[in-house]
């Protein structure tokens, strides 16, 4: 079914941090939400997000893309694996941290808690930062210019729209509190 040794390892780490994801955010359907920040502009590009992200099994289930393939060394695609390895166990940290307070949607839940601990005491959106080592992965593991690249050129724009927007809400929700925890905190990358 595969064409190469690659779009296999791409498969299975693609199913592996899909199960994670699943895992946690299976039993947190359906949450109440107090305050709904969610507009047209964060729905579009949380759709087109997710063809980013789904653009590789295209790739990988058939060979309509095969004619956008380049050639780089093996060594580069095992790389990409234990990047994306590293996706999938931040991704894991991130769910096991922020709890119930996950939502796929920019909002404030019910009796909503600022989370300051675990990974969250380091940065403030691990789980972007998950995205972001994903997307490096992808573009590592699959060398073609479409299936490689398609996550991160999504990725991109939904971070910048949807972190700006989390910060402004959960500032307007936390005030102070969120304000001292933002000096101390990284956005994707620890504070020196
Ligand atoms: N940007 C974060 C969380 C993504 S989930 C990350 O990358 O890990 C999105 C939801 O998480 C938002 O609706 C927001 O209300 C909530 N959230 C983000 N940071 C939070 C925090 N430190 N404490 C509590 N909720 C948070």
């Amino acid at each position: 079914m595969f064409n190469t040794l690659f779009k296999s390892v791409y498969f299975i780490e693609f199913l592996l941090i899909t199960v994670v994801r699943k895992y946690f955010t299976g039993k947190l359907q359906g949450k109440e939400l107090v305050r709904d920040k969610r507009s047209g502009m964060e729905i579009f590009l949380l759709v087109l997000n997710g063809i980013g992200m789904a653009v590789p099994l295209v790739y990988v289930f058939t060979s309509k893309l095969d004619f956008a393939d380049y050639n780089l060394p093996d060594w580069v695609g095992w790389a990409g694996a234990v990047i994306f390895l590293d996706a999938t166990w931040l991704l894991y940290l991130s769910h096991r941290d922020l709890g119930r307070h996950w939502t796929a949607i920019a909002g404030i839940l019910k009796n909503h808690k600022l989370v300051t601990t675990g990974i969250y005491s380091q940065i403030r959106h691990p789980m972007y930062a998950a995205h972001f080592l994903w997307a490096i992965g992808q573009i590592m593991i699959l060398h073609n210019w479409i299936a490689g690249y398609s996550f991160i050129i999504t990725m991109l724009p939904f971070y910048f729209y949807r972190a700006r927007k989390e910060e402004q809400m959960l500032n307007e929700e936390f005030g102070k509190e969120y304000r001292i925890y933002k000096e101390k905190t990284g956005a994707l990358f620890p504070r020196l």
